[in-house]
């Protein structure tokens, strides 16, 4: 997500005042649902050297994980645990709009920089683990790539019969190489990527990034903590409608068994790696299932409405960045934000 321009932030502005005059009709009636899930990825302090946007729009700043805190507490929400979301939703007593923290993949920092934040507020939250990450077995290659071309302005590498002689000096240039190795990566057939990521980087440069991520030592500590949900995000963090069906079952299974015996408590909740509608289906919900799974959350841009709380095995959920104002944030509760992204579909 780009920072929003000039006048696309007045454009969001006037809309949001426009809408708290006429409180939120007739939007909300239909887009703006009973509450959100958010989501969120990493929580760092703003960096001291440059970054690439391509990564560090996952990013907030603690600053700003609190400023959201903050804003749903002035307006009165509820502020929900997925356990709680699911008790509330079988007995269907939701009286008041409610919010729902959630993170993924497992970074160290939910632990350093937005742990405190959530204990001071007193706002349970999720983190959804991939375990791989704490395995350590997980290839971070998005930041193992950022940070290569952060720090070189020549990058040479051969792969499959080609010569790579890439340059970039400025930032700009530096963001385009990115997009262009990324893209590179991403359309690599998986059982190649293995060489191309030989040819790119250093063992050292590769196993860098994992220095990012939770222990099973910090995943067990969170998770003896009751305002915390540790969630299962599978093994590897593949897209699983692209994996065989026994390849899913072990994704999901094996995760699930993994952060349990680590942590010695159920895992009750879940998240779809990628989590659009193309990156799971019935096959996947029917899993989930069988492990009684409660919740499951995708990353489908929608508020809860009555209707999506019948389906608790395919939430969707809101993406939140550093470039949404309290605007925007109003426009996603109002449900128009929402509305506009699912070209009207609800
Ligand atoms: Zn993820």
């Amino acid at each position: 997500m780009k920072q929003a321009t000039g006048l696309k932030k007045k454009a969001i502005r006037l809309s949001a005042k426009l809408l708290k005059l006429t409180g939120g009709l007739p939007f909300s009636a239909i887009y703006g649902g009973i509450g959100q899930i958010l989501m969120f990825h990493r929580v760092l302090p703003n960096p001291d050297k440059p970054r690439l946007w391509s990564n560090a729009y996952l990013e907030v700043t603690p600053e700003y994980l609190e400023q959201v805190i903050v804003y749903y507490k002035h307006l009165g929400y509820h502020f929900l645990s997925l356990d709680g979301l699911y008790e509330m939703a079988q007995h269907g007593n939701l009286a008041k709009p409610f919010v729902i923290f959630t993170f993924d993949d497992g970074y160290r920092d939910n632990l350093t920089y937005a742990y405190p934040l959530m204990k001071k507020h007193k706002v349970p939250f999720a983190i959804y683990i991939t375990t791989d990450f704490p395995d350590k077995k997980a290839i971070l290659w998005w930041y193992a790539l950022e940070e290569k071309i952060l720090s070189h302005d020549r990058i040479k590498f051969s792969f499959n019969g080609k010569n790579y002689d890439l340059t970039a000096y400025t930032l700009e240039e530096k963001e385009k190489l990115y997009q262009q190795i990324h893209h590179l990566i991403q359309t690599t057939p998986v059982q190649e990527q293995a060489r191309l990521f030989e040819a790119l980087f250093t063992p050292e440069q590769l196993s860098a990034p994992l220095e990012n991520v939770l222990s099973w030592d910090e995943i067990r500590d969170l998770a003896t903590d009751e305002l915390v949900s540790i969630g299962a995000h599978t093994v590897s963090h593949q897209r699983l409608s692209m994996l065989s069906g026994k390849q899913v079952q072990w994704e999901i299974n094996h995760s699930i068994n993994l952060i349990e015996s680590h942590t010695g408590q159920k895992v009750k909740h879940f998240a779809y790696p990628f989590g659009d509608t193309q990156s799971f289906g019935q096959r996947e919900i029917n899993i989930l299932k069988q492990n009684n799974i409660l919740t499951a959350t995708t990353t489908v841009s929608k508020n809860i409405t009555r209707q999506a709380l019948s389906s608790p095995l395919s939430l969707p959920r809101i993406a939140v960045g550093m470039s949404m104002t309290e605007d925007t944030l109003d426009l996603i509760r109002f449900g128009v934000i929402p509305m506009i992204r699912n070209k009207g579909k609800r």
